[in-house]
This record gives structure tokens, sequence and C-alpha cells, in this order.
């Protein structure tokens, strides 16, 4: 069977097609990307408005693409699946709208589904079925979250999640202090190679004996960065871009690792799947893989191009929903830019 995602929550028009094996192993075919990010940069953020536009724009030629490099037609797809949320509303109502005209079109099942649980569900192209349980770790520009997963296409239960910024989000804001570019993460992920991670000892957010085990916390890091920038300033002192960078990349990196391994360890879970855009980093998969291995864990990091936002991840989604017979969405189903994660399909 074939299946196709449609993903629109934030800035990346994508594309993906899927095929479903009988044994129940989900084979990647086509993924097609266009991201507006470039239009955003100016503003340092996402401006939902011109993301929405960009969407419309690129949703018909992205599906042309896919299909193409496929060497596949329409006619060939059997289901299609599509990001109800979360995200942004405008963004997300082009996709929804998009995949109804083609489920309709084509006279097939449509699902809509989470985002969150797309990025979980891509690891299984590149590793094969997931063990159940899994414990995941989503690190991206809009959530920071560790998950407990029991069944990718039924049950997801939040264990912890940031309660200020995401972990992408302050590589963002800590990027524009340090004046490197939007997005933030790549670029102090390579001026971290040259800086020493202990050259500043930067605040690890949420780790005192009265916090919550599983929460995270950024914006006190994000803060303390500022002000370590701008005293430095003040002095009429040159800032030392990379061991910033590299001191800031290990608290992250520290904190993130340290809860996910314990959540795994506590909760008897072996593997840990980390995804999202800021699973790309290369000290935090560094770090995961260090400590997983000290506790006996297995460790799934999907490739940089599938842990951003992608169109894979939503068919590989939709992929594991059909293989499980869940119940296709009515043909009116709405985006919902609130979409919990416990729901996998609206
Ligand atoms: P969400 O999935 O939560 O709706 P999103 O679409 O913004 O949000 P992604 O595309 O998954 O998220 O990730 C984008 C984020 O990943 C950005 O904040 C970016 O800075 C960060 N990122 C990308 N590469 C790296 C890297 N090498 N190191 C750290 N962060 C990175
Ligand atoms: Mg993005
Ligand atoms: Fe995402």
């Amino acid at each position: 069977k074939i299946i196709m995602g449609v993903e629109s929550s934030c800035d990346e028009t994508g594309i993906g097609l899927v095929r479903l094996h009988d044994d129940g192993t989900v084979e990647l075919l086509a993924d097609e990307v266009a991201s507006s990010v470039e239009q955003h940069a100016r503003f340092g953020g996402v401006v939902p408005e011109v993301a929405s536009r960009a969407h419309l724009e690129a949703m018909v030629p992205t599906v042309r693409r896919a299909f193409d490099s496929a060497g596949l037609t329409l006619s060939d797809v059997d289901a299609i699946a599509v990001t109800a949320g979360p995200g942004l509303a405008g963004a997300l109502l082009v996709g929804v709208s998009a995949a109804k005209a083609y489920a309709a079109a084509l006279n097939v099942p449509l699902y809509g589904v989470n985002h969150l649980a797309g990025h979980i569900a891509v690891d299984t192209l590149q590793h094969g079925p997931l063990p159940t349980p899994s414990l995941a770790l989503l690190v991206s520009g809009g959530h920071t979250q560790l998950l407990r997963v029991d069944d990718i296409a039924s049950k997801i239960t939040e264990i912890g999640s940031t309660v200020d910024d995401a972990a992408g989000e302050a590589y963002d804001k800590v990027a524009r202090v340090l004046g490197l570019p939007y997005p933030g993460g790549p670029p102090i992920d390579k001026a971290a190679q040259e800086g020493d991670p202990g050259a500043i000892a930067f605040p690890r957010g949420m780790t005192g004996p009265r916090d919550p085990a599983f929460d995270f916390s950024f914006s006190g890091l994000k803060t303390a960065v500022a002000r370590w920038v701008e005293g430095a300033q003040a002095r009429g002192e040159q800032v030392p871009v990379a061991d910033v960078a590299a001191s800031f990349q290990e608290a992250v990196a520290d904190v993130l690792t340290a809860k996910a391994v314990r959540a795994a360890t506590e909760s008897g879970i072996g593997t840990l799947v980390i995804s999202g855009g800021v699973a790309a980093n290369s000290r935090l998969a560094g770090l995961a893989a260090e400590r997983c291995a000290e506790a006996g864990i297995e460790l799934r990091v999907p490739r940089p191009r599938l842990c951003t936002d992608n169109g894979a991840m939503i068919a590989a989604l939709g992929a594991h929903l059909v293989a499980a017979g869940c119940a296709p969405s009515p043909l009116d189903l709405s985006a919902n830019p609130a979409l919990p994660v416990s729901t996998v399909c609206v």
C-alpha cells in the first residue's frame, strides 16, 4: 500500500510517500520539502501569515516533485495522512484543505494526524519497527517533551515537558544574542566545535531537589547567557562566541540527556528515540550516546533530514495507522492548533 503524507504545521511544506509492506515495515519512497525559512530570517522567527501564503504556493509543486521522484502517480495512492495539529492555524489549514481535496478526488481514506507523533514515527523509516514501550525525547523549535510510547498508532503519554521555552527556541534566541543567523541551532553547533564547553558554568534549569524530575526550563539559561554577554560587552571585552556557544550547548545537552536517561531507567524502558530539529545537534547526540551506553539503553536518532519537519514523518505515521486498522478521520475534519500529543489521529 502507498501512503501520502502532507505536512504544513510551521514553515515547511512537506510531501512524503511511503510503502507499507505486508509484514508491517514501512519504506521511504519520496520526501520533498519546500521551506519558507529564508522569508522569516529577517524577523528572527516564523511569521504565520508569510508561512501560510508560502504553503499555498508550494503545495501543488511539492506534490508533483514527490510523485516524480518516486516514479508514481496520484492514482497509486491508497491512503492520505495530513498533519491536523499542533501548529500554526493558518498553516495547518492549507495542508488539511489540500489533503481533503486529494482524498475526495482519489476516493481514498484520510487520516488527520498528530505532528509530534509523526516526529517519533519517522524513526521507523530508518531503524525499523519501534520496540514497545519506548521513550521519546522530542526536541524542536516549538516543543520539548518526554513521551512514553506504548503504541505509535494509539498510545502516547506525556511524562514531562518544558515549562517555558522549547530547546530550539533557546538556540534561536541565544544565536541572536551572539549575532549568529536564524535559525540558531546550526550556527551555534558549528561555533561550539571551536569552543570550551567548560568555559562558563551556565545554569541547569529544573534540576533542583524540589523540581519536577522530568520537566524542563530553558528561559533562565537563555537569560543567563544574555546577561553574561552583556557583562562582557559593558567591560569592553571581546565576546568569546565559541566558548559561550559551547558552554550553552553543554548545558542544554546535559539537562536533556540526564532527564531522558533517568526517565527510561526509572520506568524500565530499554529504548530512547530522540527526534525533532534539535536532535540534529552534534553534542546532544554525542552525550546521549555516552549516557545511554552507560545505562544499557538502546539509542535511536533519525538522520538530521528526518528530524526536522517533513512529509515523510506524516506518511510514516499514516502507514502505522493503516497497519493497525485504525478508523480514518471524517472528511469534515478540521485543523487543531493545540492538538494534545495523546491524540495520535483525530
Ligand atoms: P515543532 O515541531 O515544535 O512544531 P519546528 O517546526 O520549528 O517546531 P523543527 O523544524 O523540528 O521544529 O526544528 C527547528 C529547530 O531545530 C530550530 O529551533 C533550530 O534552531 C533547531 N536546530 C536545527 N538544527 C540544530 C542543531 N544542529 N543544533 C541545535 N538545534 C538545531
Ligand atoms: Mg521549521
Ligand atoms: Fe516539527
